[in-house]
């Protein structure tokens, strides 16, 4: 087989978080370089994301716009510089990007597992993937012999999880005298038949679990990352690293910065059992909560909660008894993780495809997944909900989208826009398990029409059946106003209808729907932090600001705010939970040596300024691929804002009747007199205003022209040192109102 191609190189150090060099692969050329890292970029991007981006940048043709299925569309991969901090809870995470088959513009997609930290102790900080391969290829990074190397995948299969298993064993080496393995440092990255023939095809990351031993796996889910990665003929990437230790990072300060783990990672250890139970039963303790407050998505986001209580089957309680070995603490998705709250079920027995009968470790299920396949679609066994989550994983499908894009289809079918002639036999109405399954299958297999037709997505769905069923005005209405996709992106799974500040923070997204931007439902629907437009603007630059922070270095958000010190809530601002701001602060300035600041603002405007350099950046990247204007901001579908059909309406009647109280100034009396329809429409159109108007009111804080949508050139100006303002600029200046 010509197809291999090996790189040998002198592997360098990390040092204060960096090795200052990445990784270039060009599947087509066969080649492998490793390049420097200049100064000034690392000085402005910083690491995980914000090198994935300026990779993306410098490689694209600036001469017109690539597609996501072209070579030239890059995957990068990237930790950070804190990525790796054994000390730290949450720092294993890297960061995937990608020209997304979904949305066409840049996705990312930040994921646990060890790949990013063993790729920075083989020697690179980011990794950049260009071209398509031939023939299906294997990509190793292995730090331990200092070489990359490109050779024929031959007759691996493409599921994920016997390739996790059967790479690890491959690359793990063994010591002669002790007969130790060092599986612990390999992990493998890889997507799944179900890639091949969806546009969400996920990412999954592998860790070995050395007490189950076993692999599990996170996902990329987001965007189509899986999909451009099978698209380039690409099975798996394996990085295999030497042994690691807190030292390894070369801190600048290590004192300080084993100091503040410690002192975050004991708070966690105190407090987690009287706050979520992370360590117990992970993100599963979040459907009774959002059950309780409506915002579980039930029945394509109908509802926020089953009104009869089935969605009961599906909460922390129920699943603290399915996952293994509850409430050791053992399944950190990163070494050192205090919270520990990814868990699995071990010896799961499938019930359906083609590993029916056989026993497997799932991992998860996460939140994401229980409300995104069980509730939205009506399903409520937790353990159909197990074997969905198994097989998106190994066939490479993300949960997310794969849930919200059935809700979507299912309604249309109780709604007679679908029948079975259409699905090619398939009964798709809520809560039929089997026939969830048999679509999943099929796209694996990539055989009938149907279920590629849906594996596109709901933007492309909406397309298809106007085109080809014949829709009247109101079912293509209906269709847009249900499918709950938003630049192309499948909503994850939270009930906006309540928080116009979620609703911006979902709309107003530089990627799509994905809560990662901004997550603001309760602060705004709950505690009422945001009561005026301003407030809510001001939410929306602050928040989507720092949470980039966390992808710019390669952590995992969870332990900033779901475990919280005890006197959080006597702080000046609470939602922000400053202690911890303030230890990230610290954590950066003691690995990079980077200085943040003297008094506790100063520190947090450093880390916020910072990210804010890069999440500009990414919405002038938009731009630059054609989207990232107000239209692309604009058009929600109506579900995500307020009751699309009357008998939405009518089931909360009681709440919009009391808004129309406020909102037309008449008595509850003079209100239910009036006709449901007209209360309906009024509803809607008040909603419909205020969404606009937050538009505006974000587009004023966060800079940007109110009728492009892009950023001011007096603002870039200010952003941005004159080199990357020379650069963004011929993308920016005609577009000024
Ligand atoms: S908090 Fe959970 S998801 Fe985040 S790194 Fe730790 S174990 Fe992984």
């Amino acid at each position: 087989m010509c197809l291999s191609v090996k790189m040998s190189y002198k592997r360098q150090d990390v040092m204060k978080g960096y090795t200052d060099k990445t990784l270039h692969i060009d599947l087509a050329k066969l080649s492998i370089e490793e390049n420097d890292v200049d100064k000034k970029v690392r000085e402005i991007f910083i690491g995980g994301k914000g090198y994935d981006l300026w990779l993306m940048w410098e490689s694209l043709p600036k001469n017109r716009i690539v597609k996501w299925d072209e070579p030239e569309n890059p995957l990068c991969i990237a930790s950070g510089p804190l990525g790796g901090t054994t000390g730290y809870p949450g720092a294993g995470k890297s960061i995937v990007t990608a020209i997304s088959p979904l949305t066409d513009i840049v996705i990312d997609s930040n994921v646990g597992g060890f790949f990013g930290p063993w790729m920075k102790y083989s020697g690179f900080d980011a990794l950049r993937i260009v071209g398509k391969a031939k023939e299906p290829v294997v990509i190793v990074i292995d730090g331990t012999q200092e070489k990359v190397w490109i050779e024929p995948a031959g007759d691996l299969p493409t599921e994920s999880h016997l390739l996790a298993e059967q790479l690890n064993e491959k690359y793990r080496t063994i010591d002669k005298e002790t007969g130790k393995d060092d599986r612990i440092f390999v992990s493998v990255v890889s997507a799944g038949p179900g890639a091949d023939h969806s546009y969400f095809g996920c990412l999954n990351f592998s860790w070995w679990d050395n007490r189950r031993k076993a692999n599990h796996l996170k996902q990329a889910g987001r965007g189509g990352t899986g999909t451009v990665f099978r698209n380039k003929n690409i099975v798996a990437i394996v990085a295999h690293s030497p042994s690691v230790n807190l030292e390894s990072q070369h801190p600048k300060d290590q004192d300080t910065a084993k100091q503040v783990g410690r002192k975050h990672s004991q708070e966690i250890l105190k407090l987690d059992s009287e706050q979520n139970k992370m360590r117990v039963i992970g993100t599963a303790h979040l459907p009774s909560i959002m059950s309780e407050f409506d915002l579980l998505p039930t029945y394509n986001f109908k509802y926020g909660r089953d009104d009869d209580g089935k969605d009961k089957t599906l909460w922390g309680d129920v699943y603290e008894k399915i996952f293994t070995n509850t409430g050791k603490g053992w399944d950190g998705c990163w070494r050192g993780c205090a919270i520990n709250c990814s868990h699995c079920v071990e010896a799961f027995e499938l019930k359906t495809g083609p590993y029916k009968g056989q026993k497997v470790l799932v991992d998860g299920p996460e939140y994401e997944t229980i409300a995104g396949v069980g509730s939205n679609l009506g399903i409520f066994d937790p353990l159909h909900v197990v074997e969905i989550n198994f097989y998106c994983d190994t066939y490479g499908l993300d949960t997310i989208s794969f849930g919200t894009a059935l809700g979507f289809v299912m309604e249309c079918y109780e709604a007679g826009i679908l029948d079975k002639e259409k699905t090619s036999g398939l009964d798709l109405k809520f809560g039929n398990f089997e026939a969830t399954m048999e679509i999943m299958h099929r796209i694996a297999l990539g055989k009938d029409e149907f279920a590629l037709v849906f594996a596109r997505g709901i933007k492309k769905m909406k397309k298809y059946f106007k085109s080809n069923y014949n829709l009247t005005p109101e079912q293509e209405q209906f269709c847009q106003d249900i499918g709950m996709e938003h630049k192309g992106l499948e909503y994850s799974e939270y009930i906006t209808k309540e928080s116009l500040a979620q609703q911006g923070g979902y709309g107003l997204t530089l990627k799509g729907p994905q809560h990662d931007e901004a997550w603001l439902i309760f602060l705004d629907m709950v505690h009422n932090y945001m009561p005026t437009f301003e407030n809510k603007a001001e939410a929306l630059c602050w928040f989507p600001y720092w949470r980039t922070w966390f992808s710019l270095n390669g952590l995992c958000k969870l332990p900033w705010n779901d475990v919280v010190p005890e006197d959080n809530k006597d702080s000046d601002a609470p939602h922000k939970v400053p202690d911890h701001v303030q230890n990230y602060a610290t954590l950066f300035e003691s690995i990079t040596g980077v200085p943040m600041g003297k008094t506790p603002q100063e520190r947090e405007d450093s880390l916020v300024h910072i990210s804010q350099r890069v999440y500009q950046f990414q919405r002038v990247f938009q731009v630059r691929l054609g989207h990232g204007r107000r239209i692309d901001d604009s058009n929600i579908p109506y579900r995500s804002a307020g009751p699309v059909t009357l008998e939405e309406y009518e089931s909360r009647m009681e709440r919009y009747d009391k808004q129309l109280v406020e909102i037309l100034g008449k008595t509850l009396e003079e209100v239910q007199k009036m006709p449901i329809e007209k209360r309906h429409g009024i509803t809607r159109k008040h909603r419909e205003e205020q969404y606009n108007k937050l538009q505006d009111a974000v587009y004023e804080k966060r800079g940007w022209n109110h009728k492009s949508g892009v950023i001011k050139l007096d603002i870039a100006k200010k952003l941005w040192p004159e080199w990357l303002f020379n650069e963004v600029l011929p993308f920016i200046k005609d577009l000024q109102d």
